[in-house]
């Protein structure tokens, strides 16, 4: 193995941490946007219940003035039945009081709906507001559960930036560039480890040859994959199992590892 290898494979494998530490930051503003909304949808059950039930306050209101101007009506014909002078006038006259009795029945039947239905919209505001009190304190323990699971992450973040740091140092300045130009164009991942007979990270093919070659004590050449260009390695089985890398992509393509010789 080259001997700058093993610092690399600890600089990538302080970069797989990295990765998963920066994708869990990425979705804290999502799953709070998601106790927001939570919160938003249940206080607009309140405000619908309040709408709904102004409404039916405002009709019930309206509903009141029209059965007392029925009843009024009704009264005033009655009043004006001893002023009647035809037979013909007085029928008139009982039509008219009987219209406007059965008018007030109607306008009372209305109000007594809409006191019934005012009821059930208080209850239903009542509801609204109790679950928007559930909701609120829900989201406030949710809220409080992913401020501190952030704090973590930004400490574990902080951590693995120092470490990266630490594990750049050891490898020569050049190399690292060259890792990291690899990387950028790969998700983050510049290596590769040999995995049965194929690149771990594209799962591409690689020759039994140029395994052997990587095998081999005291060899100083770097090799990249052909087809993902990351730079090939032979885990060391021996060795303690570093972080899990992503899975290799399946591939049916066929190819081989080429010898680089820019270090
Ligand atoms: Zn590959």
């Amino acid at each position: 193995m080259h001997p700058h290898l093993k610092y690399l494979i600890e600089l990538q494998a302080v970069d797989f941490r990295l990765i998963e530490i920066r994708e869990r930051i990425s979705k804290f503003p999502k799953q709070l946007a998601e106790v927001e909304a939570r919160v938003t949808a249940a206080k607009q059950l309140i405000t619908a219940a309040k709408d709904a039930l102004l409404t039916s306050q405002k009709e019930r209101k309206t509903y009141e003035m029209d059965v007392e101007q029925w009843k009024e009506r009704a009264k005033k014909y009655r009043n004006q039945s001893g002023e009647v002078k035809t037979n013909e006038a007085y029928k008139a006259l009982l039509h008219e009081i009987q219209n406007a009795e059965d008018e007030a029945a109607k306008a009372e039947d209305r109000l007594l709906e809409r006191m019934v239905s005012g009821e059930e919209y208080d209850r239903q505001l009542k509801a609204a507001e109790a679950a928007v009190k559930q909701v609120e304190a829900e989201a406030n323990k949710e809220r409080h559960a992913i401020q501190a699971e952030y704090n973590t992450a930004q400490k574990e973040l902080a951590a693995a930036e120092a470490a990266r740091a630490a594990s750049a140092a050891a490898v020569p300045e050049d190399l690292v560039d060259h890792y990291e130009r690899i990387a950028k164009r790969h998700g983050g991942i510049g290596l590769a480890e040999i995995r049965g007979e194929g690149c771990g990270q594209c799962g591409v093919h690689i020759r039994p040859h140029m395994i052997q070659l990587l095998q081999r004590d005291g060899n100083e050449e770097f090799y990249h994959c052909e087809t993902c260009t990351r730079i090939l390695y032979y885990p060391d089985h021996s060795a303690a199992p570093g972080p899990a890398a992503p899975s290799p992509a399946p591939s049916t393509t066929d190819s081989s590892a080429a010898p680089a010789r820019e270090h």
